[in-house]
Order: C-alpha cells, then structure tokens, then sequence
C-alpha cells in the first residue's frame, strides 16, 4: 500500500486534512465544561445531517456494529419478532445479531443485487393483526452489493398495513453521502459510524433515536450495559460519559458536521451522485456489469462489479493492492469472488475517482481482462466534463 495514494474500499473512506487535525488532540479532562464545548455541538450537528428536528443523538465508543445492537438492545425484549430482509452481508450481519440477541427474526430472502422489498413487507405487516412484530429492520444501502434502498416506500408499507413497528435503518454507508431524511422518513433508529459519510477514522457508533424510540426504551428489557442509552443520557447531561470518551473522534465529529453543513447536504449528495456516475461510465465502457440488478437502486457510495464468469474477483483487489498501491473493496459473501467493488464516498472529487478507474483499467489488463486500456477513463471524464461542480463547493 502506499499512503499516498486514496482509498477506493467502501469505508473508512480517505480523511480531509482538516478532519485527522482535529482527531488529533492533547488529552483534556472529559468530564469538565470543556468536552461539553465539544460534545454537545457535534451532537447537534449530526441531528441536522439526519434531517431530525426531534431525534435523540448517542454517540459510543465503537463501530456501526455497535450501533445495530444499540438499537435492538434499547428498545426489544426476548423473544420479540422482527422483519428484516436479506439482500447482502451488511443485512446478513444485523438479522444475525438479532437471533444472537434472543429475537425472532421473519427473514424475507432478496436476491443480492436487488432492494428491500417494500412490497413483501406490506403484505407481511398487513397479515400481522395482532402487531406482534416489533421491529423493521432496513438497510439503507447494501455496502456488499452496491444497492440503496427506498427507505420512504418502507414507510409507507408499515403505514398502509397501519402497523405500529418501529423502524431501524442502517445508514451506514448512506448517512452523509446519499440522501436521508430521518423525521420525512419516520425513521424511529438511524444507525451509523464515523468512518463513512462523515470521512473520520473509525470507532464511534452514531445513533438517532425518535421519540417513539426512547419510549420503546423505557419498557425494553434485552440486557445492555455498553450501550445503554439511558445511562448515557444522564452522562450527556454532565457535560460526560458514563465511562471515557473518544474526545478527539468527537471533535472530529464535530468538525465534520461542519464540514458536511457548509458544503450543504444537498451539495454532498450532488457530488457523490456525479463521482458515482463517472465511475458507472466506466463499468459500462468496460462491458462489465453492476452487481445493482436496476438504476433505481445504484448506490452513489459504492458500486460492486461483476467480473466476467470463471475470474476469481479476489485476484483483482490483491494485484490492485500489491502492483500498485491502491485498495478496492472485495466481494463479501455470497459474492465473494464475483465482484470487486470500488468504494466513491467520503472525501472524494471526481480528480480521485479518475485515478481509481485509471489503476482499475492497469489490473484488468494485468490479469488478462478484455478492457482497452482507457476505455472507462475516457467515458468518465466525458461524464465529468459535462457536469461540472463548482470548485468552491468540493469540501474534499
Ligand atoms: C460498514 C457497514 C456496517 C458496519 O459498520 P462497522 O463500522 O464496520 O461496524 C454496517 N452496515 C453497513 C451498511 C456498512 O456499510
């Protein structure tokens, strides 16, 4: 690996310069009025990025793994039923933390490539009279597969079944690189990391929580400790923890909101969706296809690609990274092998993405692919040079 080169894994993603600053701090006492200067902004902050005028804002020492059991744990109790759909490792993994957590999860099988099926759910929660599912689970864009969700036409489906179930999105690889709207959506928990969107090193667990959610918390009896959000709150309410924060990641947070806020979301969304786009370009100059079975589904933070059959994806990524220096995200699961992906969020400009289709091109050809050294450049620069972005508003 080389650092000077960026990274093209979905996440963590590459750091502006600005963002490794402020992570990196001299030791303050956390629990002076002085981390309070520090947390309570950066809470605020990624309210706004969830688009919540009313959510709760926790924010743990840990990953977005720790934030899908903050959500379960806070909020169910053993037993409980579940809805949640399987359509990628990133889905995979939640459902498998629930039945680990006691929960009866309704597993709807989707086939990777595709999007939650909002529609069975309708069905579903229709044929549920007695309410005892207790929870929806959503991803909101399968980081495995390259595919975004509809995550309005899930909330739909529970208001037209007229079912009270809590809604949970993972927004991990959405939040603060594709569109979210946490309260238009009735989003009850918002779940992701800093090591995405929010272009920071890993190791904090961000969570939303509505107010139906911290009602849900009151009667839940699922043990947490770690993750407690009440014993949090009451830490947030002393300027603290109730155990050591990540100081420096929370000012990084902090600064990060910021960052995102005077770029304007709508700007960040725009900017990923143009980067996504060129990198589309390429895939279809090169003649190879998106795991994303449809457009309505790409997802503007990664894309998953399909080699052709009998090539081991996994040599791709291995050459990419030992010849030249440069990361892409493997096949995961069912996939495994079948796809590379190229990871476009974070801290990216369309100059970057170039350099990854560029060194994308290099491997193919290294490993004998058909791909005219080239040909995917040339597609995205066209795309790039037809829809400029203002340079002012690129916070990368
Ligand atoms: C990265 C990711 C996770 C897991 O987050 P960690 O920070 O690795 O624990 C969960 N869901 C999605 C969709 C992701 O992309």
């Amino acid at each position: 690996m080389s650092f000077q080169n960026p990274v093209f894994i979905p996440g963590p993603t590459n750091m502006p310069e600005a963002l490794r600053k402020a992570v990196d701090m001299p030791t303050l006492d956390h629990r002076s009025p002085l981390f309070g200067q520090i947390l309570h902004p950066a809470l605020a902050g990624v309210k706004k990025v969830l688009k919540s005028e009313s959510a709760e804002i926790f924010v743990f020492p840990s990953t977005g793994t720790g934030g899908w059991e903050t959500s379960i744990t806070n909020t169910l109790n053993a037993g409980d039923k579940i809805l949640a759909a399987r359509n990628g490792m990133f889905s995979h993994r939640w459902i498998d933390m629930c039945q680990r957590h006691g929960l009866d999860v309704q597993v709807v099988e989707t086939p990777w490539g595709e999007g939650l099926p909002a529609d069975r759910y309708e069905e579903i929660l229709t044929a549920d009279k007695n309410h005892e599912i207790k929870a929806v689970l959503a991803t909101h864009n399968e980081t495995a597969t390259g595919v975004k969700s509809d995550i309005a036409a899930v909330r739909r489906a529970l208001d037209a079944a007229g079912h009270p179930a809590l809604l949970f999105v993972d927004g991990v690889s959405s939040i603060a690189s594709m569109d979210f709207r946490m309260d238009e959506w009735d989003v009850d928990i918002a779940v992701t990391g800093s090591q995405k969107g929010f272009m920071l090193p890993p190791g904090l667990a961000i969570v939303g929580f509505s107010p139906k959610a911290m009602k849900a918390s009151g009667t839940a009896t699922l043990p947490r400790t770690f993750f407690d959000i009440k014993d949090m709150a009451n830490g947030y309410a002393a300027n603290a923890y109730p155990y050591t924060p990540s100081v420096g990641l929370l000012n990084g947070l902090n600064m990060a909101c910021g960052m995102l806020l005077d770029e304007g979301l709508e700007n960040v969304f725009a900017r990923h969706h143009r980067i996504a786009e060129g990198v589309r370009a390429a895939v279809r100059a090169w003649g190879l296809e998106l795991c994303a079975a449809s457009p309505e589904v790409y997802s503007n933070s990664v894309s998953a690609i399909r080699t052709p059959e009998g090539f081991d994806a996994n040599r791709f990524v291995s050459l990419a990274a030992e010849k030249y220096g440069v990361a892409f995200g493997t096949g995961l699961g069912e996939v495994a092998g079948k796809v590379f992906r190229i990871g476009h969020l974070g801290s990216l400009t369309d100059v970057m993405a170039l350099s990854g289709i560029a060194t994308a091109e290099m491997v193919m050809a290294d490993l004998g692919l058909d791909i005219p050294l080239g040909s995917g450049v040339a597609a995205a620069q066209d795309y790039y040079r037809g829809h400029e972005v203002s340079a002012s508003k690129v916070a990368a």
